[in-house]
């Protein structure tokens, strides 16, 4: 599998493709893949003559307290990955190739980013926004492949590419779990057997919330409270948010009337984890 490293060879290689005519198809990932990331990577190879997988812990998006420096990294692993799925080259910058040391650039976006992830992440989407705006430009693709798992993130790219005129075709995949349950995540790594067990709570929630709406339960406080009351039973849960929101402006509903976005996200010690299921009347 090549991994490039510098901007400028990565440029060279897809304007050969381009040369060609072949199409190419993007899935942003910030690395220490797995089986989620690999579905994108199968799907984007599957509708694309060439795939770049892009493998970037990206500081941007980091809050100042959170995990940056912990965050696994694994690039040969990804890289026996990436082969596997059909991937055509990984790019895996250094921070110095991604962020001149003034940058003083950034996109952000009103709305959207306020809510959910952003009352505790109040930067994040600004980094997310920028480094996917970034590889845009870098990689210039027909399609870009996110995953359902962020689906503020899924919600706010699609936005920002309907804002900025991008052009790209913005593809949404399916949650992939683990066999239990558990959305699989990079940072499941930092859960002890404890808290595996424990990070449970979040999809048995959402699925509770899911039954009751499937049962015909309108009322959005109704069912975040039993989702609560259902989450409290955890010891080593601390609930950050459980909301209900509208699937594309992501602004809370009272009445579930239009396709919803229930989503949580959870500590389940120091691990903050996060998922959510999307509901269509
Ligand atoms: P990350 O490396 O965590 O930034 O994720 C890179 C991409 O993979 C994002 O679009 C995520 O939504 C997607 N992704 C991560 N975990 C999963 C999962 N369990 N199922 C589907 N997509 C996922």
């Amino acid at each position: 599998m090549k991994i490039i490293k510098q901007i400028e060879e990565l440029r060279s290689i897809i304007r050969a493709w381009r040369k060609e005519g072949l199409t190419v198809g993007l899935v942003p990932t910030m690395g220490y893949l797995h089986e989620g990331h690999k579905s994108l990577i199968v799907k984007a190879v599957s509708e694309n003559d060439r795939v770049v997988v892009s493998d970037f812990v990206n500081p941007t998006q980091f809050g100042v307290n959170e995990d940056l420096s912990s965050y696994p990294r694994d690039i040969e692993r990804d890289a026996a990955l990436c082969q596997e799925a059909g991937a055509s080259l990984i790019f895996h910058p250094e921070p110095e190739e991604m962020y001149f040391r003034d940058n003083c650039t950034f996109v952000d976006m009103d709305g959207l980013t306020k809510g959910l992830c952003g009352m505790t992440r109040p930067t994040h989407f600004r980094g997310v926004c920028t480094v996917v705006s970034k590889l845009f430009h870098i990689v210039t693709p027909d399609k870009a492949y996110f995953g359902e798992k962020d689906a503020q993130q899924l919600a706010v790219i699609r936005r920002m590419v309907r804002d900025l005129n991008f052009g790209i075709t913005i593809v949404g995949c399916p949650i992939v779990r683990e066999k239990d349950g558990l959305a699989m995540s990079s940072r499941n790594t930092y859960l002890n057997t404890e808290e595996r067990k424990a990070a449970l709570i979040l999809h048995k929630s959402l699925m509770l919330g899911e039954k009751m709406m499937k049962a015909g339960e309108r009322d959005a406080e109704i069912i975040k409270a039993a989702m609560v009351k259902n989450m409290e039973t955890e010891p080593l849960a601390r609930i950050d948010y459980v909301e209900i929101v509208d699937a594309e402006t992501l602004e809370n509903v009272v009445k579930i009337e239009k396709p919803v976005l229930t989503a949580t996200a959870v500590y389940i010690g120091k691990t903050r984890l996060i998922d959510n299921f999307g509901f269509e009347l």
